[in-house]
């Protein structure tokens, strides 16, 4: 094993080992074993955290996103077929969403130092087909620019927010119409299965989303739409509630292990991610650096997996998140309309830290300490 792993979701999830053990328990003893008070409760804590009237427990992130789409055509804000713009630098499921609920995802590049997608990156793609704009708050920094907000307003593009690695992040849920989560195991807010949930303040819009998710359903025995079952286990409501608690403390433990790479690295070739002007608004799902140089020399080997051999030598694992962008995937190869330089060059040139558990400032200056002596050729 290595000295420093990338993520470990057992201490992660260690600190509430017993807590988490009770709230099974009492799920188990209570014989509720879909919906019911423990989904509920978490789905006000969530609304109140995100401070959005409503919040709708889904099963995942993938899920959440879909159901936010599909419940938009069933109130005829969308119409199938509509083009959907996503940025290219992100998970798979975001394009997903878009696919599976009939829409057309147009996979737009972003801005090289947010690596978010922008009032710019959106415009030259805007045809009368869009009817949207996706934002990934990528890496848990929240993609909201009054900018790309002004856009969205002139050409009544509604926005539906990718909040999957930004929760409890300031403004997320309140970006766009709605903003899906994932409580994935490797989120800042982990399940200890698959999870996920809308937020909104459009009623409707939940209400929606509520009968999608429960095969359509407007009461017992009684379906008015074509639904899905795309419910919460109250088991994963349950562990969330245990952890929701400590998101908080999980968020400023992410910014002071960030903070300390952003005061130790310092290497030529190594450029570190860029600060939000309000620290709030950024929950740094991971701590992402870029290689200033994609290539030793033409032809050569990749820069970014010099270093990423070079700390794996000194015992520090690292990731990529993602080094294919979304329009090089097969199912995608249609996505994009243009050229998409700058996500093209970030998905061979970043590389993700350690900043999960069990990563301390401790561990991020052993990484800084190993960057800085990453040799230059
Ligand atoms: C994790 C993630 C998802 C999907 O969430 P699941 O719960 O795994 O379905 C979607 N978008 C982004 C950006 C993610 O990081």
């Amino acid at each position: 094993m290595t000295q420093h792993p990338f993520l470990s979701l057992a201490d992660a999830n260690a600190p509430f080992a017993d807590q988490l053990i009770a709230a099974a328990a009492r799920v188990i003893r209570g014989g509720c074993y879909i919906g019911g008070a423990e989904v509920e409760a978490l789905e006000r804590e969530i609304a109140t955290l995100c401070g959005t009237d409503c919040c709708v427990g889904v099963s995942n992130g993938l899920d959440a996103l879909r159901l936010i789409l599909l419940a938009l055509i069933e109130l005829g804000r969308l119409d199938p077929g509509d083009e959907v713009i996503f940025p290219t630098n992100t998970f798979i499921a975001t394009a997903l969403a878009i696919r599976q609920a009939g829409l057309t995802p147009v996979a737009t590049d972003v801005d090289p130092h947010t690596m978010l997608l922008t009032a710019d990156t959106v415009e030259p793609l805007i045809t009368q087909r869009t009817r949207a704009i996706l934002p990934v708050h990528l890496y848990g920094r929240v993609c909201a620019d009054p900018s790309l907000l002004q856009l969205a307003q002139r050409h009544s593009l509604l926005i539906v927010e990718d909040a999957a690695q930004a929760i409890g992040a300031t403004g997320v849920g309140r970006v766009g119409v709605a903003a899906a989560f994932s409580f994935y195991p490797t989120k800042n807010l982990g399940a200890l299965g698959d999870a996920g949930a809308v937020v909104t303040s459009d009623p409707d819009l939940a209400r929606t989303m509520r009968s999608l998710a429960n095969y359509g359903a407007s009461a017992r025995n009684s379906y008015t739409l074509a639904g899905y079952n795309c419910r919460l286990d109250p088991i994963q409501a349950a562990m969330l509630r245990v952890k929701l608690p400590a998101l908080a403390e999980e968020n400023r433990r992410r910014r002071a292990i960030a903070a300390t790479y952003h005061a130790l690295v310092a290497h030529p070739l190594v450029e570190l991610p860029q600060l939000p002007d309000d620290p709030s608004a950024h929950v740094w799902h991971q701590f992402v650096v870029t290689l200033r140089q994609p290539r030793r020399n033409s032809g050569g080997a990749s820069v970014r997996d010099a270093l990423q051999a070079h700390l794996l030598g000194c015992g520090i694992a690292t990731d990529v998140h993602y080094p294919v962008p979304v329009h090089r995937q097969t199912p995608f190869a249609g996505a994009a309309r243009r050229s998409l330089p700058v996500a093209e060059r970030l998905a061979g040139s970043i590389l993700s830290l350690p900043i999960g558990a069990p990563a301390t400032a401790a561990t991020a200056s052993a990484v800084a300490a190993a960057i800085n002596a990453f040799p230059l050729r």
